[in-house]
């Protein structure tokens, strides 16, 4: 473990808070100390009131916040005193302890503070770094870990056996720290099948102390065991898993009782690890610390029989919560992380992000129980124990205030044609309303469109049916399948009557606006009948269909076809559930097919005005490719739930269409 301590940037951090906020960032930078929110830090320093009088005060991180970006706004400033008094109490429910806490900030607008700033606030050190590393879960997750920690240690830790975190935590911390015998020698506490805490009187002394401690660990787990976590290169199939992972993620959606994103890793690792013969053993353990539990469940699901792991976390359930006083909810019986031998990997969350650090987390894991066996036996700890953590007050408290999900979180759509003008804002208009997005163009550009994980840019053309099969292929690997298709890509050939239409003309303008969809239509259908909520086609045809123009016949005709193949597919696949609409645009003017000088071109020879001639409407409004994305996304929601097989004009209302 690398000592990132560096006193030329630490210097340009001034006083204990800015102190604080620096080594908390250099123990956020390293993943194998603290995942997502995990991991808290703290300072107690002086601090002077309106009054001018001083008062003792624990800056401790805000519950949930990222110690690799905190700021000073990150920790909540409590009074001291009654903070670390709180530990005296014979007993206290966690959520009274926060509701206390909250009471003790000295700053309205701070954010609630951690769960342990109870445990923070009785050591009476300065500063206090408390991690979650990688080797100390590997040491105490063995039958005798405890040992293995005094023999590593020695008395420069003191060893607190598991119990709750919060108050359960800092009350035994308080009584085992007073009666410790050696307590001048201590630099930290281990916390058995949880963590390592460290302090000292500066930030520096106290980080390096953790990053000491930490490097101690896993020399120890390298000379006991094995350190290195390597896995030979993995066989891969090419067979298409894109339907194998449509049913998949359709079954845990059901299980979860809404969308869900599935994203699949076959990375050597991933592989190798779901394919050792021993893996429902020791997979099945538990996880490696008990608070991994919200994001991962207690276990992963080996293999792909949604159905009995439904049953036995439904099992787990009346098992535990039949002897509680007050009755509990049960949380979906989905699972998140799955050890497939032909997938891999694949992990399930409500959004992008839970899946990813859903996988994120277990790759960790694979990690630490590998280094746990190597030092003679993983063990977890029971399931009762994780039971409480995973219906802990303010575990469950923390999922209700996450934000209400969006029209279609958890589903998952393409876009043809994403890379400018209509689909672009096709592709913004579903991210928008919580989609991952696909999106698919001929142009390059499309691959870094948008930076955000919920947005994967395929480079490929539409007429190339073997690249649509890889588009959906790679649809499913990333996020598990598909809920809307967009079919926007299109060509607009140079006018050309038909006396002397050329049979390239044609043909190129059947192939991208007519071929294409057919058998983009044709390859997506048995991946949007496995939609959880049913599958949607929205399909950008023209106001050309209705009312076509001399001299757009090779586009008139395509777009007209394609609306026809629509109505069709409405037909055929409303017994599976998805439903197929048609959008026609008219005269959308901030897209790639007008450019400035065709459109004053074009309002000259009508003897307009620009202005005037982006307005030649019923309604005199100017339309734009946001108005044409914002009813796309919306045919896909629930207004149009009852709606397939229509054609709505988007065009200002047009005399000849009307
Ligand atoms: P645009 O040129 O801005 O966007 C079209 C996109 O399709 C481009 O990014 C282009 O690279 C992509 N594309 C073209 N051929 C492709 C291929 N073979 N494979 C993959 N991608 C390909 O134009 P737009 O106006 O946004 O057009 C979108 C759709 O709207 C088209 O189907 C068009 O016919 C239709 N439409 C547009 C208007 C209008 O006034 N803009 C009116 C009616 C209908």
């Amino acid at each position: 473990m690398q000592n990132l301590w560096n006193d030329a940037e630490a210097a340009t951090f001034v006083g204990d808070l800015a102190q604080r906020v620096y080594t908390s960032r250099l123990l956020g930078r390293e993943p194998t100390l603290v995942l997502h929110g995990g991991g808290n830090t703290s300072v107690k320093t002086r601090v002077r009131d309106v009054f001018g009088e001083e008062e003792d005060i624990l800056y401790v991180k805000g519950s949930g916040g990222d110690l690799a970006t905190i700021e000073a706004t990150g920790f909540t400033p409590l009074r001291l005193r009654p903070t670390a008094r709180l530990a005296a109490l014979s007993q206290l429910a966690d959520t009274e302890m926060m509701r206390l806490l909250r009471s003790y900030a000295i700053e309205p607008g701070a954010p609630a503070p951690s769960v342990e700033a109870v445990l923070h606030a009785i050591l009476p050190y300065k500063f206090v770094d408390h991690t979650h590393a990688d080797a100390l879960l590997a040491i105490t997750n063995t039958p005798d870990g405890e040992r293995r920690v005094r023999e590593l240690y020695g008395d420069v830790v003191l060893i607190v056996p598991y119990v709750m975190p919060g108050f359960t935590l800092a009350k035994l911390c308080a009584e085992r720290f007073d009666a410790c015998a050696h307590k001048d020698d201590l630099i930290g506490i281990v916390l058995m099948h949880h963590g390592l805490v460290t302090f000292g009187d500066t930030a520096r002394q106290a980080y390096t102390r953790m990053i000491d401690l930490v490097t101690q660990a896993e020399e120890y787990i390298a000379q006991h065991g094995q350190w290195r976590v390597t896995f030979p290169p993995a066989q891969r199939s090419d067979r298409p898993t894109r339907v194998v992972l449509a049913e998949l993620r359709r079954a845990v959606s059901e299980a979860a009782g809404a969308p869900m994103i599935l994203t699949t890793h076959d990375d050597d690792k991933s592989l190798g690890f779901a394919r050792r013969s021993d893996v429902a053993s020791i997979a099945r353990r538990g996880p490696v610390t008990p608070d991994h539990v919200i994001r991962t469940k207690r276990l992963p699901l080996i293999g792909r029989d949604v159905a009995t792991y439904r049953a036995e976390y439904e099992a787990y359930f009346a098992r535990h919560s039949a002897a509680l006083s007050q009755p509990l909810a049960m949380l979906d019986p989905a699972p998140r992380v799955i050890l497939d031998p032909e997938l891999g990997m694949a992990t399930a969350g409500r959004s992008v992000k839970d899946a990813t650090v859903a996988a994120e987390i277990y790759a960790q894991t694979i990690d630490v129980i590998l280094r746990a066996e190597s030092l003679g036996g993983w063990c977890a700890l029971p399931e009762a124990e994780l039971f409480r953590v995973e219906y802990w007050d303010l575990e469950q408290a923390k999922l209700k205030r996450m934000p209400a999900p969006q029209m279609f979180t958890g589903e998952v759509a393409l876009v043809t044609g994403a890379a400018s003008g209509i689909g672009r804002a096709c592709a913004q208009a579903l991210l928008k309303r919580g989609a991952a997005v696909v999106g698919l163009d001929i142009a390059p550009a499309i691959e870094s469109l948008f930076p955000q994980p919920e947005f994967l840019g395929i480079h490929a053309d539409v007429s190339d049916e073997a690249a649509l099969r890889d588009a959906l292929e790679r649809t499913a690997r990333r996020y598990g399948g598909l809920d809307m298709l967009v079919l926007n890509a299109g060509i607009f050939p140079a006018s050309q009557r038909i006396a002397a239409l050329e049979a390239q003309t044609w043909s190129r303008a059947l192939r991208i606006n007519l071929d294409a969809n057919a058998m983009l239509m044709r390859e997506a259908h048995p991946l949007l009948k496995l939609a959880p909520r049913g599958g949607r086609v929205v399909v950008v045809g023209s106001k050309n269909v209705p009312a076509p123009g001399p001299g757009a016949a090779a586009y008139s005709a395509s777009k007209a076809a394609l609306t026809q193949l629509a109505r069709v597919a409405a037909l055929e696949w409303g017994s599976d559930g998805i439903r197929v609409n048609v959008v026609h645009p008219n005269a959308v003017f901030d897209t790639g097919i007008w450019t400035d000088e065709v459109l004053s071109v074009r309002a000259q020879s009508y003897g307009m005005t620009v202005e005037q001639y982006k307005r030649n409407n019923v309604l005199g409004a100017e339309v734009t490719s946001r108005d044409v994305a914002e009813l796309v996304a919306e045919l896909c929601g629930p207004v149009f739930a009852k709606t397939t097989g229509a054609q709505i004009p988007i065009d200002g209302g047009n005399e000849r269409v009307i």
